[in-house]
This record gives structure tokens, sequence and C-alpha cells, in this order.
């Protein structure tokens, strides 16, 4: 796991760190990183909830397993998020 440099940077190895973390595959420290990032991260809580809804429909926690067009989705909408939050200001 690469060292996280900015908050930025980190929110675009969420989406996959989101699928580790749910599925408890994430390393003990990476975790804790991740969860002291979603405290000051609402974009990403938001896409963790997302991602968690996305689940409980699809049943599956691993992206591999969904179908593309749903990984894309969740890709864009965090895409999405990161530049609404970054035009706010
Ligand atoms: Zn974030």
């Amino acid at each position: 796991m690469p060292k996280v440099e900015s908050d930025k940077e980190f929110c675009e190895q969420a989406t996959r760190l989101v699928t580790d973390y749910l599925s408890g595959d994430l390393d003990r420290q990476t975790a804790e990183i991740f969860e002291a990032h979603l405290k000051q991260c609402p974009d990403c809580v938001s896409f963790l909830e997302t991602y968690k809804g996305a689940i409980r429909a699809g049943k599956s926690l691993d992206f591999a397993d969904l179908p593309v067009s749903m990984e894309t989705r969740l890709r864009e909408f965090f895409k999405e998020r990161i530049k609404l939050g970054r035009t706010k200001k």
C-alpha cells in the first residue's frame, strides 16, 4: 500500500480501499488511516454509504463481481463528489 500523500490522493484511492475495508481485507494500519480520513471527509463517508447500499442491492463485496456499469457508476459518482468539493471553495 503506497503512502498516502494527501487527502485528495487518498480520496482517489478510496474506491479500492472501500472494497477491502468492508470485506475486512485491509491491513490494520491502513484501516486506521482510512477511518481517520472518514472522520474529516464527508465525501468518502457518502461514498462508503453508497457502496454499502450497492452491496445490499447486489449482494457482493467485490468490484470484480459487480456489473461493469455499476463499478463505473460508483467511480463516476465519487469523481463528481470530489469535483463538487473542490469547486465549492
Ligand atoms: Zn475522502
